[in-house]
């Protein structure tokens, strides 16, 4: 067994932390200037400069298949780089990536959508969850009634990210109820903002903020239909199964980065006379977040692994999503508490993790749906205990 990363994922992966540290990271102290003045911590334009200059470091779509111009890299090495990113607080990502499933596209509609997404010109949003469907993701009723050559939609879709930013919406519709949801009655739809769908945004503890999306007799033309009819929770799906490794990625980088500041506090303050890192106390919860820390990696790094095998890594990915959102929550809550009153200030970006990471238990599969998965798995035999190894 080898737990060693090769040379060319310790390259990528230094390259990626070299970047990060130089050309981000002396951004952090005016984002946490902003963001307390509630605009945004890194605007647009600021954003594509960043994402261009890292190109010229050859970090350009990293899960984008090459002929798009992109890097196409392995799931670890995307999970690699995430962790990476999960160490600047500023709201970076790296450039020239798409939804997964705009892949489905075609020709016509990767031109108009696809690429113009990759490059950074367009920004898109996916819409499923509804204010009477989150979880329960089959129990949506936003509606696509044929009329002609067109499709006329109506409903609300809710919590969409990047729903006041984007020009337009993959959104999953109800196209057949007889059908039902699961029994192929749903089509997903590529709807510019022009078309007439409206978003309105919703104040959340994170910085920034989803939106809810409103579509009242929206006339989408056919030829805007994304993949098959009928195809459109299938799509939903695909698209939320990429985030349970990559969320959990992130939450590591967050993880190590409050770590490591709680380390150098505990070596620093000193309290009745000694370094605070000297009582028990202080001790553990930095010994029992580097342990979970570990655990987390190790879940994280199998689960991208089984993807990059071509096996189904659903239940591996769901381990991932569930045990990194909960030790990224127990590791800055432990390292806000070592830094006493100071950890509570919006002085220190602890306040702000401490509401961020609080997201990661929700969105994408809340931990209860982890759970769900994980044991039906099991209960119906679908895995074994032990996964691979067993
Ligand atoms: C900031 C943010 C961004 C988001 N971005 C997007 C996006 O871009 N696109 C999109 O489509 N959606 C997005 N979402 C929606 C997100 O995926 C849902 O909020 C999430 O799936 C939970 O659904 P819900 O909020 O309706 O909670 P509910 O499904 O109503 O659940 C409420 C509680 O009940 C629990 N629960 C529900 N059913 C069960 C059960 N059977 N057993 C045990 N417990 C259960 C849940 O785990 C939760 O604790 C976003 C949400 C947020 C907050």
């Amino acid at each position: 067994m080898d737990f060693s990363l090769s040379d060319e994922e310790r390259a990528v992966r230094d390259t990626a932390r070299q970047f990060i540290t130089r050309e981000v990271m002396p951004l952090e102290q005016e984002a946490l200037r902003r963001e307390r003045a509630h605009q945004p911590g890194l605007d647009r334009s600021e954003l594509r400069e960043l994402q261009l200059k890292a190109k010229k470091f050859g970090f350009w779509g990293l899960s984008t298949p090459e002929e798009y111009g992109g890097m196409d890299l392995p799931a670890v090495l995307q999970s690699l780089i995430w962790t990476e990113i999960g160490r600047t607080f500023v709201q970076f990502k790296f450039g020239g990536d798409a939804d997964n499933i705009l892949y489905f596209a075609n020709e016509e509609q990767k031109r108009e959508f696809l690429i113009p997404t990759i490059e950074g010109d367009r920004i898109s949003c996916f819409a499923i969850t509804e204010p009477g469907a989150g979880s329960d993701a089959a129990n949506i009723k936003l509606s696509a009634r044929q009329d002609g050559g067109d499709w006329v939609l109506n409903g609300e879709k809710t919590f969409i990210t990047n729903g006041n930013d984007a020009d337009f919406v993959i959104v999953v519709a109800v196209t057949d109820k007889e059908k039902g949801v699961r029994g192929g009655g749903t089509t997903a739809f590529l709807v510019d903002r022009e078309m007439g769908w409206r978003s309105e945004f919703i104040q959340t503890m994170g910085e920034g903020g989803p939106a809810s999306l409103i579509f009242s007799d929206v006339r989408v033309p056919a030829r805007n239909i994304l993949g098959e009819i009928g195809q459109g929770f299938e799509l939903g799906m695909k698209w939320i199964g990429k985030g349970r490794y990559l969320i959990p990625s992130q939450a590591l980088g967050i993880a190590e980065r409050a770590l490591g500041m709680a380390v150098e506090y505990a070596n620093t303050r000193e309290t009745f006379g000694r370094k605070i890192g000297e009582n028990q106390a202080i001790q553990w919860m930095i010994a029992d977040s580097e342990v979970e820390l570990e655990a987390a990696r190790w879940l994280i790094l199998r689960a991208a692994w089984t993807v990059d095998q071509g096996s189904d890594p659903r239940h591996a990915s769901s381990m991932a999503k569930l045990h990194g959102a909960a030790m990224v929550n127990n590791v800055v809550d432990r390292v806000l508490q070592i830094h006493g009153g100071m950890g509570y200030t919006r002085e220190l970006p602890l306040e702000r993790w401490y509401r961020q990471v609080r997201l990661m238990r929700i969105y994408e599969g809340t931990d209860e749906m982890q759970r769900l998965i994980i044991s039906r798995d099991l209960l119906r035999g679908y895995t074994k205990i032990g996964g691979h190894l067993a």
